[in-house]
């Protein structure tokens, strides 16, 4: 060996510590096969996943069902909770809010809670009697997104990496934990409309909702997927048992228009989309629903709700559309639809026979609107 050159080191002389394998995320198949490798009894899997996805505890320790012996030999076997965690919050005026949540490798995606606004805010204890809270969840399949629309904010970051179904379905249990939701009263939506296309990271955004339903225990009508039409994912949408409700990012009223502001109609375009859409059967009274971003003087004309209801018409669906006002965002050249204008594209689509309903913009203060998410930290965390 050459002086100077140090010995190589043997990987016995320093083990690397073994990477932290997070349980939450888990099914109860996974946590089973996990316990075995402790040579714990299936039964045990129940209670970890109670601890997990009911409870939302933290840390093994925290996890009194188990003996402490197990907790012990878990964590030496590198496995944590991995409950994925708040580490910022931005407050609205209209009460929504706003997180940026850390996965393991630290990187945060951004999680919005909506409160609904009916739940005892008349400030006269009347929700006391009923008890009941509403709210809604919006919820990040990726950070970043690769689809590029050009009215929105997220796009702007590029595609940065998929979440697992872990992260994915621990933002809602965070935001549970935080305020402190009891499942089975509450009245809890969940929206995957957060960053990034679910359709794009299919596998795990599904591994998600199906954790959510038969873990956390949050109903499948209460939950609506979004996609800005991955044609070859509501293919697969549309062969799942337990699912979601689906909800199509439309947004033109034709391909031209759409293509200059959503460069995946070129992948597939409207027709494709609606064909796919047929193929998912729906649950009675399912509707599905079409997300249409109203862009001022280009797609909100009263021509343009003309062209969309003819076009929803000939689709021969159980639908609806929501109609969003275009939430700004540094950079985006667009300009928000006068008050008139959105009334009036609202207006002429029921006159057409579609159901149409103004979805209204919730906390625009602190960027946590409808695409507007983009780990805006230049605005001061609320405490
Ligand atoms: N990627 C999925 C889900 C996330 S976006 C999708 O595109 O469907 C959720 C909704 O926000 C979509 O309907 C999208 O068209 C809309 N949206 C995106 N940017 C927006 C903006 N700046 N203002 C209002 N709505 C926006
Ligand atoms: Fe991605 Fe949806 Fe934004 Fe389009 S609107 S860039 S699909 S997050």
């Amino acid at each position: 060996m050459s002086p100077g050159r140090k010995k190589p080191i043997s990987i016995l002389d320093s083990p690397a510590p073994a990477a932290a394998q997070s349980l939450f995320g888990l099914t109860n198949q996974q946590l089973v096969g996990t316990l075995r490798e402790f040579s714990e009894p299936a039964y045990r899997a129940k209670q970890l996943s109670e601890a997990l996805y009911r409870q939302w505890d933290e840390d093994l320790a925290e996890i009194s069902t188990l003996p402490k012996s197990l907790r012990e030999a878990m964590t030496g076997g590198g496995y944590q909770v991995g409950l994925p965690k708040i580490v910022e919050t931005f407050r609205s005026v209209d009460g929504t809010e706003r997180y940026l949540i850390a996965g393991n490798d630290g990187q945060t995606v951004e999680t919005v809670w909506m409160p609904d606004g009916d739940g005892g805010e008349a400030g006269d204890g009347s929700d006391a009697e009923t008890d009941l809270r509403r709210a809604t969840i919006c919820v990040s399949s990726q950070i970043g997104c690769a689809v590029n629309c050009q009215f929105c904010l997220t796009a702007k970051l590029g595609i940065q990496r998929n979440l697992t179904a872990g992260e994915i379905a621990g933002q809602v249990a965070a935001v549970l934990k935080r305020h402190s939701v009891r499942i089975g009263q509450d009245r809890i939506n969940l929206v995957f409309m957060g960053m990034g296309e679910p359709f794009l990271n299919y596998d795990e955004f599904m591994a998600a909702a199906r954790l959510l339903v038969e873990e956390v225990g949050i109903p499948e009508s209460r939950m609506t997927v979004s996609t800005s039409g991955i044609v070859t994912g509501i293919q697969r949408f549309a062969g799942e048992k337990v699912r979601p409700k689906l909800a199509i990012s439309l947004n033109a009223p034709n391909d031209v228009i759409r293509e200059q502001i959503m460069p995946i109609t070129r992948k597939w375009d409207i027709a494709e989309i609606i064909q796919a859409v047929r193929q998912v059967p729906l649950r009675p009274k399912e509707k599905i629903t079409f997300e249409y971003v109203l862009l001022g003087g280009l797609n909100d004309r009263p021509g343009d709700a003309d062209e969309v209801s003819r076009l929803l018409r000939r689709a021969n669906l159980p639908l609806k559309v929501n109609l969003i006002v275009w939430n700004p965002g540094p950079g985006l050249p667009y300009r928000m639809s006068d008050p008139e204008q959105v009334a009036e594209f609202q207006e002429r689509l029921r006159e057409n026979g579609i159901p149409a309903f103004i979805r209204r913009p919730r906390g625009r203060d602190i960027y946590a609107a409808c695409g507007q998410l983009k780990r805006t930290t230049e605005i001061k965390p609320a405490s």
